[in-house]
């Protein structure tokens, strides 16, 4: 039993959509839900300040060790770049000393859009764990099967949905509150 997470931009249609075309996907660890509490009070921070409402943190998958933590900053950075799970997975190589993320962990409060994607086969992450499907660019299930594509040279196993409720609601609200210029 996999339950459609709520989606923050088409809700039911896109949720009946791929609910048929899902795989039975590994249960998050307790682990990976805290990591995720702790991605969402960052995506949610993030929201206040004017970003888009999305974060992300590395984690060392045995130790529970975080190496680092990142939210958007796309728009005060100027930087097309500055997506969450790109800055993490930069900062966590740098604070593990290799390139290789095959020991991590990322967690993401919404699903990775193709530059992302990309850069997480790029740094071989052992596993990645996310929140809400994005119908508009996620590149992992959405739009894009990146991370599980056997042409590539390096695979991962995603984790959908943890949290999802949540993460879609913030973003919900933060789109809302902006277009009524709140
Ligand atoms: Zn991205």
């Amino acid at each position: 039993m996999n339950p459609v997470p709520p989606n923050w931009r088409t809700a039911p249609a896109v949720g009946r959509r791929f609910a048929r075309a899902r795989r039975p996907a590994p249960a998050p660890t307790p682990l990976d839900l805290a990591m995720m509490r702790r991605a969402l009070a960052l995506a949610r921070d993030a929201g206040r300040a004017g970003e888009v409402p999305v974060a992300a943190l590395v984690y060392e998958t045995d130790t529970g060790r975080v190496l680092a933590e990142a939210a958007n900053t796309r728009r005060h950075g100027r930087d097309p770049l500055g997506h969450a799970e790109a800055l993490a997975i930069s900062a966590a190589a740098k604070a593990l000393g290799d390139w290789r993320l095959n020991s991590c962990t990322l967690v993401v409060t919404l699903e990775p859009c193709p530059m992302c994607a990309g850069a997480i086969v790029n740094a071989r992450l052992g596993r990645v764990v996310y929140a809400a499907d994005d119908p508009k660019a996620g590149a992992v299930r959405s739009l894009y099967h990146l991370l599980e594509d056997q042409r590539l040279n390096h695979r991962v196993t995603p984790i959908p949905g943890v949290l999802a409720g949540e993460a879609s609601a913030m973003l919900t609200d933060f789109f809302r509150s902006r277009r009524s210029g709140a």
